[in-house]
């Protein structure tokens, strides 16, 4: 926007009048979030009778099914409504065959959530073989190569179970090409027409997932994953992902992280009228905790200034470990 020279400046104008007290900034305020924004993750494990406490992550915990309901009530008794399910099973193997069992950690998980809460709540299903493979990998190796089209099958296969379950949205992580076309064909075929498809579009090969590959145990045995995550260093590419997930029948699309990532955000904003999902990652989480342990920062002010952000950056909806605590912040504005 250029200065109209000729309209005034200073001293008639004076912007400091708009911050005057709380209550016209609260009037003028731009960028608004709401408890509604926010998706939890919640991480299910297999095999354990309490939940653990995560290393990486202090405040994030590992819930056996039996406490799941007690988390998920929690939670919705804060005012949070969408919960997007990591599991974590108890054994792996070369296909990741627990990821599309219909016993699976993550399938018992929904069907609890489902009978406990009915429509009360949205249920998100992570759509990925990383937990579940031996390699670590989110594809099937062939050689030492992560093989793309013998992955959309298996993909497609989790998808569907997880909508059998009673999942309402699946959420394809593993940056396959094709994926979310694999999955919009497998579900329409079995009836599923109405299940919800959010991609992680423009998910970056970032150094901010390490926290959550503790948690998860899900870090490759071999190589990284830069074959199919994309480079941070790439804006265009991330636009070309986002269109083709579009082009495939993505309802929702996701720019994955969050925080360094606001250009993208802002320029996938412009770019489209889907829905659009950010998810400030484990990193952004462990981060904030470490300062805020340190007495660096204060973690309530950074957190809603942080997630204020990536709201304001063009993002819809925010999947944040932080949920929990900017609702508190929120409900007691
Ligand atoms: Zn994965």
């Amino acid at each position: 926007m250029t200065m109209d020279k000729s309209s005034p400046g200073f001293p008639k104008v004076r912007l400091r009048r708009l911050r005057k007290n709380l209550a016209i900034r609260q009037l003028l305020q731009e960028t608004r979030i709401s408890v509604k924004d926010f998706i939890y993750p919640i991480f299910v494990k297999e095999g354990i009778s309490a939940a653990e406490e995560s290393k990486a992550m202090t405040g994030v915990r590992k819930f056996p099914l039996s406490g799941l309901i007690g988390e998920v009530q929690d939670c919705y008794d804060l005012g949070i409504r969408a919960f997007v399910i990591f599991g974590i099973p108890s054994s792996k193997d070369e296909s990741g065959s627990s990821s599309f069992s219909r016993h699976g950690i993550v399938q018992q998980s929904i069907e609890f959530l489902r009978s406990a809460f009915g429509d009360r709540i949205v249920v998100i299903s992570d759509v990925c073989l990383c937990q579940y493979t031996l390699s670590g990998h989110c594809g099937i190796l062939k050689g030492s190569r992560v093989d793309n089209d013998q992955s959309l099958n298996l993909l497609a296969k989790i998808a569907l179970s997880h909508a059998n379950s009673g999942s309402d949205m699946v959420a394809p992580s593993a940056m396959m090409d094709g994926q979310v076309m694999a999955i919009r064909e497998a579900l329409d075929n079995s009836g599923f027409t109405d299940t919800i498809i959010m991609g992680y579009s423009a998910k970056h090969a970032s150094s901010l997932y390490s926290p959550f590959r503790e948690i998860s145990d899900s870090s490759p045995s071999l190589g990284d994953r830069k074959t199919y995550q994309m480079s941070f260093l790439n804006h265009r590419e991330a636009l070309r992902e986002v269109m083709l997930d579009i082009q495939e029948g993505a309802d929702i699309i996701m720019v994955k992280p969050a925080v360094p990532y606001l250009d993208l955000i802002r320029r996938v904003r412009e770019m489209t009228n889907l829905p659009l999902c950010a998810f400030s990652v484990s990193g952004d989480y462990a981060m904030i905790k470490a300062a805020s342990t340190k007495d660096l920062i204060d973690e309530k002010q950074a957190v809603h200034e942080m997630l204020s952000s990536i709201k304001r950056a063009g993002a819809d909806i925010i999947i944040t470990y932080h949920a929990k605590l900017i609702s508190q912040v929120l409900n007691s504005e």
